[in-house]
């Protein structure tokens, strides 16, 4: 298949669109963006001389409520990349019901390269250059690739002073003394902790949960001791060591109290020990020396071995496109928890389905993300801020929900969990249009 990100979302598109047995007009409305931006942003940099970026802000359809998405820097960013996350936060928000449509911006540039005062001079001109269509109550940004809470609240501040009143609902990921929800910063990875038990559940796998510490935050789960179930304990390998790689360590080794994490890697490799790794040696090594192959007490291990340890849990959080047609057939992992965006090809779903793996796609196992974004909007609007526990307690209520009806849709249709996920979502975000009389 063509990689063309944008290709891709609507060949997936059009494969639910078939099954739903959707109309041509219906179809075409979801195969495309409603509305997208370009824009042209002047920057005076350090040297004095004037530089100008491109930059783009797509919304895909707002026909559940305003479109969300995030913003990502990056010097290859194209319109097409840009058009697919678009879509695939539109499934992404319908997968877990919030009241949201989908969007994705873009800017071309490299933030390596620019210093702080560039990188505010530029957030403030993406800002003024899409503040039209932006608003807590049209489409609300948040962080992606190399943005970051300060970036947000440059933009927060922009936009505030633009409307001539404090704003902080036009954006999330904010730092949380400007209105950031406690728990984003694990969000991801406990979205997926939750997803998880779910799975294990309909898999007789048992993860024991440990009531006590469930909804801790990390800097409490971090002072716990580590422990490492002996024996025939659930064993896990992941693959990525960063935001949502290192909290999946730390999350699944507190939450749970039968899971034994035996392979863990980053960019440099992977480390492999069947006795287990515990969290905090492995995540002080990688502070330290910024990779966790330098860990002592295992065995060095390759990614590609990684992905085909004998293993029950099996949590890619680094890169797309690394269980293929070529390796599938020796992944042994029973539920494969895909934190990542895009690990698993579309030949190797169908081969994984068909050998009895419990593939939680993407964007319903990562969508623990955008609804504590949600979450943080909410208190926003409302000028009322919760604490971890009740941020936890209503993610998990969320994520759970989403489960149940992507699993009942894959039981009732027998089809891999990916498409089962697009019927959800696709179906509802038609329902919306349709009551709207848009199509
Ligand atoms: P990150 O940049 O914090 O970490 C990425 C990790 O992947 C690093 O440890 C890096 O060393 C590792 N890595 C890079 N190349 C690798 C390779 N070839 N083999 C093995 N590991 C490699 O990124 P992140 O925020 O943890 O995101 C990881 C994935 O999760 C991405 O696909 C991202 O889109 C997805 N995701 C993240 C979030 C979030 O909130 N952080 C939300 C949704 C989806």
């Amino acid at each position: 298949m063509e990689r063309n990100p944008f290709k891709i979302a609507q060949a997936q598109l059009d494969e639910a669109a078939e099954l739903l047995k959707l109309d041509p007009a219906t179809h075409e409305m979801l195969r495309w963006p409603m509305r997208e931006l370009h824009v042209t942003i002047p920057v005076r940099m350090d040297d004095g001389t004037i530089k100008v970026f491109h930059g783009y802000r797509v919304q895909y359809n707002d026909a559940r409520g305003p479109t969300k998405g995030g913003i990502r820097w990056h010097p290859g960013e194209t319109i097409d990349t840009v058009r697919a996350l678009a879509a695939w936060m539109t499934w992404k928000t319908a997968v877990v019901d919030l009241p949201y449509g989908g969007a994705k911006g873009g800017i071309i540039c490299n933030p390596k390269e620019m210093s702080d005062g560039e990188k505010e001079r530029l957030a403030r001109g993406y800002i003024r250059a899409i503040a039209q269509i932006i608003g807590p109550e049209k489409d609300i940004p948040a962080p992606d690739v190399y943005t970051n809470s300060q970036i947000m609240a440059w933009m927060m501040d922009e936009f505030s002073k633009i409307r001539q009143y404090n704003n902080p609902g036009v954006i999330t990921g904010k730092p949380h003394h400007l209105g950031g929800s406690r728990g984003r910063e694990d969000a991801t990875a406990r979205g997926g902790m939750f997803t998880l038990r779910e799975a294990a559940r309909v898999m007789g796998i048992n993860l024991e949960v440990d009531e006590e510490n469930f909804y801790k935050p990390p800097h409490e789960l971090e002072k716990l001791p580590d422990r490492i179930p002996e024996g025939d304990a659930v064993t896990c390998a992941i693959q990525g060591y960063g935001n949502a790689g290192y909290y999946a360590h730390l999350l699944i080794t507190r939450m749970f109290k039968n899971v034994r994490v035996v392979a863990v890697s980053d960019s440099k490799g992977g480390i492999y020990n069947e006795k287990g790794l515990p969290f905090s040696d492995v995540f002080r090594t990688k502070k330290e020396t910024k990779t966790v192959v330098e860990y002592t007490d295992a065995q060095k291990i390759s990614n590609k071995e990684l992905l085909e340890l004998d293993v029950d849990i099996l949590i890619p959080a680094a890169l797309e496109n690394v269980i293929t047609d070529e390796n599938a057939d020796r992944v042994k992992g029973k539920i494969i928890l895909e934190l990542a965006n895009g690990p698993t090809t579309p030949e190797a779903d169908k081969i994984l389905y068909n050998k009895g793996s419990y593939i939680i796609p993407d964007f319903l196992a990562n969508a623990g993300g955008v609804t504590v974004s949600y979450f943080e909007w909410v208190q926003n609007i409302t000028g009322y801020y919760w604490d971890y526990e009740e941020v936890y307690e209503k993610l998990d209520r969320k994520m759970t929900k989403a489960f149940q009806d992507v699993h009942s849709m894959r039981e009732e249709k027998k089809i891999h969990t990916r498409l089962a996920a697009y019927l959800v979502s696709v179906q509802r975000v038609v329902e919306a249009m349709k009551t709207r009389g848009w199509v």
